[in-house]
């Protein structure tokens, strides 16, 4: 190919979300010759990643965006006492609501919207929400310029990518446009390392020559990572392969949360067979740790959308299959509250009972479909005397918001959330730790200290997710604890 065929000057991502706003960010970063815009249909998302507090916590978000989107100054030449030049690297990454603008100057249209389930039922599983990518891709069609490169960013249902091209068939007759499939798979918590350093990039795209040109075109933005970690299949595959990838790594939670269930009647040790497992090469120790589920809005989405294509496809065996991963993970909830349960002597009426961790995983604040939001709602059942959560990655209030759709005021009262670890445990007869962030486990909270007055029966800490029933002293800014009026 020329260079001028796969030269790229303008990148647009549509959806600045947990995906959209950190990808972009990170591709700007790695390419300032590329203007990239983050576009966004909610204007108050979009004011908050262009102020200084971004409406995503992730490791490192804040240094990309700041290089990426304000430009610094950056030492060009330094030679012993020589230090010649300080240069302003240029701004190259804007957000905006100016959707049409921001399309019409693209090469490449990122689609990054949510995806969502349609409806939570039966067996059967559950078809994708497509309606968020429909509209995006009404846009795009109506502002792009002819031959722009559209990119599935978003986690789709197998065969969307041909809707996609119906619908710019609809509205660019004339035009030719592909589409590729190039699924993301960073984790939330570890976002921007692993933007930086993935396992790999997938490309999907149609096996034919214009196919290859948008996928040699989309591979040169991704100039900072080795080439052999470039996967090019086609476009079924690779929309395919990203579902998949998040229904295997939440099979394996619940393969290993069943062997807990065993272990609790057999006197067998759950971490010690994680690890005799998980040290035969062929396994691997990775996502061995028995917890009390999954959570997030990917890996249940994900299992009903492959449960929903298997059904469709007349796989009803292979639906089954699928769905034993998700009976399994509402289980050990169900296992997880029987023992708190248990282990306060029966009922937890008259007693007070602290969550920490609300986020459905530690180093990110988003609290969407948290296991926390559904062990809160089984605890408000028994009626206990006080329900208290901190997160470190939520303000009481954000907390509050979130848990008020799940748990409202006039169903259970005295739900309270904190800022301050300390105040959220003070009094509890069990606090349970329902997301490992690193502030609960790297030191030992002393229970005994007048921080913490404790009440009979004798605190334990019921441990959901670290093996070392831990909290942390570490500096929680103290602000008032948020209760419903
Ligand atoms: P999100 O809800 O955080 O962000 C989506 C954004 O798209 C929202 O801000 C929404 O306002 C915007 N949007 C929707 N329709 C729009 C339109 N027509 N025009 C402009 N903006 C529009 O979602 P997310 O977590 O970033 O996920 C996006 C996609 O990436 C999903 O398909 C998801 O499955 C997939 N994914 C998510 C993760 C993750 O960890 N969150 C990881 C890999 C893949």
């Amino acid at each position: 190919l020329e260079d001028d065929e796969t030269r790229v000057q303008n990148i647009c991502f549509v959806g600045a979300g947990y995906v959209g706003g950190p990808t972009a960010a990170v591709v700007a970063y790695q390419n300032p010759n590329i203007q990239v815009s983050v576009v966004d249909k909610n204007s108050e998302r979009i004011e908050s990643w262009k102020s200084r507090h971004l409406p995503i916590h992730e490791p490192g978000l804040e240094d990309v965006v700041r290089i990426a989107r304000d430009g610094i100054a950056s030492r060009t030449h330094s030679s012993g006492s020589d230090e010649r030049s300080m240069s302003q690297r240029s701004p190259n990454l804007i957000f905006s609501t100016d959707v049409e603008k921001c399309i019409s100057e693209a090469d490449i249209v990122f689609i990054a919207v949510n995806t969502p389930t349609k409806e939570y039922g039966t067996g059967a599983g559950s078809a994708t929400n497509l309606a968020a990518l429909e509209s995006a891709a009404v846009t795009i069609a109506q502002f792009a310029r002819a031959g722009a490169v559209i990119v599935e960013k978003s986690t789709v249902p197998c065969g969307t990518a041909r809707t996609i091209q119906d619908i710019f068939a609809v509205h660019r007759p004339n035009d030719k446009f592909e589409v590729l499939s190039n699924p993301e798979f960073l984790a939330e918590g570890s976002a921007i390392r692993d933007l930086l350093c993935p396992d790999r990039i997938l490309i999907g795209s149609s096996r034919s020559p214009s196919g290859f040109a948008a996928a040699a075109k989309l591979q040169s933005i991704y100039s900072w990572i080795d080439k052999s970690k470039i996967l090019t299949v086609n476009t079924w595959s690779a929309e395919l392969a990203k579902v998949v990838a998040n229904a295997m790594l939440a099979q394996r939670i619940s393969s290993i949360n069943t062997i807990s269930a065993i272990c609790d009647k057999t006197g067998a040790e759950i971490d010690q067979v994680a690890a005799a497992i998980g040290s035969d090469s062929r396994l691997g120790s990775k996502f061995l740790k028995a917890g009390i589920g999954f959570g997030g809005s990917c890996f249940k989405k994900d299992i009903l959308a492959l449960t929903y294509l298997a059904n469709s496809l007349h796989l009803p065996e292979v639906a089954d299959y699928w769905m034993a991963v998700l009976a399994v993970n509402d289980f050990q909830k169900t296992r997880f509250l029987d023992k708190i349960v248990s282990k306060l002597n029966g009922a937890l009426y008259g007693k007070k009972i602290t969550v920490l961790g609300y986020t459905f995983k530690q180093n990110t604040n988003d609290t969407r479909e948290s296991p926390a939001i559904e062990v809160i709602q089984k605890l408000a059942e028994e009626r206990p005397s006080e329900i208290a959560v901190f997160d470190p990655g939520c303000t009481a209030l954000e907390i509050r918001h979130s848990i008020d759709a799940f748990v409202s005021p006039a169903q259970f009262q005295n739900l309270h959330t904190y800022d301050n670890v300390y105040d959220a445990c003070s009094g509890s007869s069990a606090i349970l730790i329902l997301t490992p962030w690193e502030q609960f486990k790297s030191s030992k909270l002393k229970l005994d200290s007048q921080d913490i007055n404790l009440t009979s029966p004798t605190v334990s800490s019921i441990d959901a997710s670290i093996p070392d029933p831990a909290l942390a002293r570490s500096p929680v800014p103290t602000k008032p604890a948020y209760s419903p009026t």
